[in-house]
């Protein structure tokens, strides 16, 4: 067997200070692991450099595919493209400000032997980088979400993952998606498990979110629970095939 490929997919909106530095550190990450790999970063219409950059990035990175909007469409969109345009057997998403750490992709790697999909956790490590307002908010959000939506999944909106491409093939994709996927991907009926990340300080720039934007979750949360319930689930007991599918002899 061919040894598998794998897609790094990044979304990126405003992220010029990070990219070289992200691109460097997951060179580093990758190149003992000696596999194959491409990066679909994806330009969410950024208003700074970053896509000037990212264009002159491509040119000296031959495993690098970049693409932009044509408008601000959110980071579930830019995460979803760079799915779609993904390549590899395999997808390793994270974002683009190196809170989440390459050094790290390795052991997603190893994980991905028992699962189809690993999740990060940065439960332990969250309050390294975010303030207490988003380690707090992101306590009570897991919380909530496992209650309503009946799942066990420890940080949900740990956008550093990984899992074969196919699990993401069957979801629908929504405005918010990116703080569902493991409940998503196991609603597929896929095996997600989950590894212990740790959260870093954003290297530059600021985070795109503050507390209110946030909380939009608490609807899209709703509608994963409802989908969880209503969605089809049936088992084919028995069956007798058509004999044939010529065309049918004239009557009479
Ligand atoms: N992002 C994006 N479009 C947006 C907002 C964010 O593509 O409209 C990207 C951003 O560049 C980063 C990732 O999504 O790679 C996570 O954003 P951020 O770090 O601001 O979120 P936080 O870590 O604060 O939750
Ligand atoms: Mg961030």
């Amino acid at each position: 067997m061919s040894t598998p490929r794998f897609s790094i997919v990044i979304p990126c909106y405003n992220e010029e200070g990070n990219l070289p530095v992200l691109l460097e550190r997951i060179r580093a990450a990758m190149y003992p692991l000696e596999l194959t790999y491409e990066i679909v970063i994806t330009d969410d219409c950024s208003t700074d450099g970053s896509w000037k950059l990212l264009q002159e990035l491509a040119d000296k990175e031959p495993r690098l595919r970049v693409q932009r909007f044509a408008f601000n469409c959110g980071e579930s969109a830019a995460v979803w493209a760079g799915i779609k345009a993904a390549r590899g057997e395999y997808v390793i998403t994270m974002d683009a400000d190196l809170q989440n750490d390459p050094a790290e992709i390795p052991r997603f790697v190893q994980a991905l032997a028992h699962y189809d999909c690993v999740s990060g956790s940065r439960v332990g490590t969250r309050k390294y980088g975010d303030n207490l307002l988003r380690v707090l908010t992101s306590r009570v959000g897991n919380w909530v979400r496992n209650r309503l939506s009946g799942d066990q999944v420890s940080d949900s909106g740990c956008t550093f993952r990984a899992f074969r491409r196919e699990c993401a093939a069957n979801i629908m994709p929504f405005n918010g998606m990116h703080r569902f996927m493991p409940t998503l991907i196991k609603m597929e009926g896929f095996r997600v498990g989950e590894i212990e990340v740790v959260n870093q300080p954003r290297h530059a720039g600021r985070s795109h979110y503050g507390f209110f934007n946030r909380l939009v979750f608490l609807q899209d949360l709703f509608a994963v629970r409802w989908m969880k319930k209503r969605k089809l689930r049936y088992q084919i007991a028995d069956r007798v095939e058509a004999q044939s599918i010529d065309r049918a002899a004239p009557p009479g």
